[in-house]
C-alpha cells in the first residue's frame, strides 16, 4: 500500500487559521505583535526566505519593518541595531537571516538578541531551555515537524525516532523535541557507522541533510514515517530522470519552471513507508506558519497574560 502522504499546506493552513483567531483576541486586547527583519547584503537565497516569511505576517495583519544593512556592516553597528529592537516595545521577534558576512561575529549577534525576542529559537538560553524541557522559543523547522507528527496522530512515545542531521537549526532541536515526547531518540551525521542500518530501525525516521534523493528504500523500515526535512532545486535533466521519469505532474512543472525541488528522500521511499511527507509542500510550509506561532507566543510571553491563548496545549512541554 502506497505510503500516506502527511501534507504541510494543510497542516499549516490550520495553524495559520488557530493564529488569526489568536490575533483578534490580540487586537481586542489593543496589541499588534509586531517582528523586525535584519537582512544583511544581498543573498538570493536569504531574500526569497524573507520574503516569504514578511508575506505570511503581512497577510495576518502583524507589524514588520526590515532592515538592510549594506554587506560591509560591521558587528559594533548591528549590536547596536539589534540593541534598539530589543528595547521596543513594539517588537516582539527579532529575525536575523543568516548566513551573515565573514567579517561579523555571528555569533556574538545571535547573542545580542534578547531571548525573549527570539523567534527563530537560534539563542543558547532557548536551547538550553529546550533541552531541560522548560518552555522556549524553538526552532520553528523543529517545531512543525512535531506539529505534523502530532497533528497526523502519529505516536511518538515509546517510538524509534531517527534524525539525520545535527545541525542546530534543525537536526539537534528536533532531536531534543522528540526526547521530551519521551521518543527514543538516535541523532546520525556524516561520521555515522551503518547508516542505513540505523535508520532501518526507526519507527520516524528524519532527514535533514540536503542531498537529493538520498535515502532510498535500504534506510526505511516497512511502515515507518518518514520526515523529508532537505530541499534541493534540481536543473540538470540526468538528475531529473534519475528521481522523477514518467511523472507526468513533475514532467510538466519541470518543463515550464526549467527545475524542481526535491528532499532528501528518494520517491521510491513511498512504496514501503507508512506515512510520508512530500517535498514541496510537507516541513516547508510549518516552517513558514510555526513563525508566526513563536512570534504570538513571544508577544504573550513578554505583553503578559491578557490575551489569552487558543492552542491546546502540547503533550509535553517544548
Ligand atoms: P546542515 O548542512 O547544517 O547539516 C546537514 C547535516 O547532514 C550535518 O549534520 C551533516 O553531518 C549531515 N550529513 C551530511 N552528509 C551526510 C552523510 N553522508 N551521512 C549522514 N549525515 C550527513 O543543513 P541544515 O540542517 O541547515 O539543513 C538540512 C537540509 O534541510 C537542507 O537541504 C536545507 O535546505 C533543508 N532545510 C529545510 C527547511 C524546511 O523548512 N523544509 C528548513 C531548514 C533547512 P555533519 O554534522 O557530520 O557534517
Amino acid at each position: 500500500m502506497p505510503a500516506r502522504i502527511l501534507d504541510g499546506e494543510s497542516i499549516a493552513a490550520s495553524i495559520r487559521a488557530e493564529v488569526a483567531a489568536e490575533l483578534n483576541q490580540f487586537a481586542a486586547a489593543g496589541i499588534r505583535p509586531g517582528v523586525a527583519v535584519v537582512l544583511v547584503g544581498k543573498d538570493v537565497a536569504s531574500e526569497i526566505y524573507v520574503r516569504g516569511k514578511l508575506k505570511s505576517c503581512e497577510e495576518m495583519g502583524i507589524y514588520s519593518e526590515t532592515h538592510r544593512p549594506a554587506e560591509n556592516v560591521t558587528t559594533e553597528r548591528l549590536l547596536k541595531l539589534i540593541g534598539a529592537f530589543n528595547r521596543r516595545d513594539d517588537i516582539d521577534g527579532i529575525l536575523v537571516q543568516l548566513p551573515l558576512p565573514p567579517q561579523v561575529d555571528t555569533m556574538r549577534v545571535l547573542l545580542a538578541v534578547d531571548p525573549a525576542k527570539d523567534v527563530d529559537g537560534f539563542h543558547p538560553l532557548n536551547f538550553g531551555l529546550l533541552s531541560k524541557n522548560q518552555p522556549a522559543l524553538v526552532p520553528c523547522t523543529a517545531a512543525g515537524i512535531i506539529e505534523i507528527l502530532e497533528r497526523s496522530r502519529i505516536r511518538v512515545d515509546g517510538a524509534e525516532a531517527v534524525v539525520v542531521g545535527r545541525s542546530e537549526i534543525v537536526g539537534r532541536p528536533t532531536a531534543m523535541m522528540l526526547l521530551n515526547r519521551h521518543a527514543t531518540v538516535a541523532i546520525c551525521h556524516s561520521h555515522t557507522r551503518d547508516l542505513a542500518g540505523h535508520c532501518r530501525r526507526a519507527d520516524i525516521l528524519i532527514s535533514a541533510v540536503g542531498k537529493p534523493g538520498f535515502i532510498d528504500i535500504n534506510y526505511v523500515k516497512e511502515g515507518a514515517t518518514v520526515i523529508d526535512v532537505g530541499i534541493t532545486r534540481i536543473s540538470d535533466r540526468a538528475t531529473f530522470d534519475r528521481f522523477f521519469k514518467g511523472n507526468a505532474r513533475r514532467e510538466k512543472s519541470f518543463a515550464a519552471k526549467g527545475s524542481t525541488l526535491i528532499g532528501d528522500v528518494h520517491p521510491e521511499v513511498a512504496v514501503i513507508a507508512g506515512a510520508i511527507t512530500p517535498v514541496p509542500g510537507g516541513v516547508g510550509p510549518l516552517t513558514v506558519a510555526m513563525l508566526l506561532v513563536n512570534l504570538l507566543k513571544a508577544c504573550r510571553m513578554r505583553r503578559g497574560s491578557s490575551v489569552v491563548s487558543l492552542q491546546p496545549s502540547a503533550p509535553g512541554s517544548r
